[in-house]
């Protein structure tokens, strides 16, 4: 019947979209403890076993643990790492390192999606100002989900925010998704693109929102272990990732304690960005 169309997007009811926030808030808070953990002489392996008995003690089941075969309760990218780094206990982190957490659980059935870059230890000022434009462009992506957008109005907003910030490289190839009842779903979500393209948001769609942005060119490669994605220049990366619910009332951020209230306020109050 859909033959040649694209294909729909999943809508959730008002209650659904409660079960997605137990999810999300379980993801959210798995972030936080793993972000208080991040520390010079702290192995990847070790923040994931911290990762995988919060979920589990819980009640929520690791998402990324056994998808295609992926190791980790979390993936643990280091550095020029941008995505899908594999948990190691012999990989140490060291102060002046970034470290992008990627996490997802499942509750009741219902997945949440959520990534942050975190610094260990000092971090030169070059880097901290990556960590904030790649999160603020994600807040920028997030302002942008509404009923009645079109979907690469997030796209746009992600890209046109970190371009008025500098030559940085925005990642393409990988991307935001839909999420639900499986944690990637149709469609797709570009970091970078025109807006007024795409389906039109509608309440009850939740999609998973997450810039990655290099401090060099754009270019990536995969390693051997046919996970870990690399900057090809070998210089450093960021990754934020927040899933979140279209709403009457705006876009509801399932992965963030407190819904995003912080961030939109400050987007609002134009003292997000400089
Ligand atoms: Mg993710
Ligand atoms: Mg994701």
């Amino acid at each position: 019947m859909f033959r040649g169309r694209k294909p729909a997007i999943q809508v959730k009811s008002p209650q659904q979209v409660e079960l997605m926030r137990a999810a999300g808030l379980l993801v959210g808070e798995t972030l936080e403890l793993l972000r208080e953990a991040v520390k010079p002489g702290i192995t990847t392996m070790e923040l994931d076993e911290l990762a995988e008995r919060h979920i589990r003690d819980s009640g929520g089941v690791p998402s990324f643990k056994g998808y295609h075969g992926f190791t980790g309760t979390i993936c643990a990218s280091v550095n020029e790492e941008i995505v899908h780094g594999i948990p190691n206990a012999g990989k140490v982190l060291r102060a002046g390192d970034v470290i992008s957490i990627d996490c997802g659980a499942i509750v009741e059935g219902w997945h949440g999606d959520a990534a942050v870059t975190v610094p260990v230890g000092e971090i030169t000022a070059e880097l901290r100002r990556l960590l904030e434009v790649t999160e603020t462009s994600l807040w920028h992506g997030l302002a942008a989900g509404r009923a009645g957008a079109r979907l690469t109005d997030m796209s746009h907003a992600i890209e046109a925010y970190i371009r008025s910030q500098g030559p940085y490289g925005i990642v393409e190839g990988y991307g935001g998704h839909g999420i639900g009842t499986e944690m990637h779903m149709d469609p797709l979500i570009p970091n970078h693109g025109a807006a007024g393209h795409g389906p039109v948001l509608r309440s009850g769609m939740c999609f998973a929102v997450e810039p990655m942005v290099n401090l060099g060119i754009k270019e990536t490669l995969e390693l051997d272990d046919g996970w870990t994605v690399v900057t090809a220049d070998g210089r450093f990366s960021a990754h934020f990732e927040h899933s979140f619910a279209v709403t009457p009332d705006g876009p509801r951020v399932l992965t963030a304690l407190d819904e995003g209230r912080e961030w939109f306020a400050k987007l609002e109050a134009g003292t997000a960005s400089r």
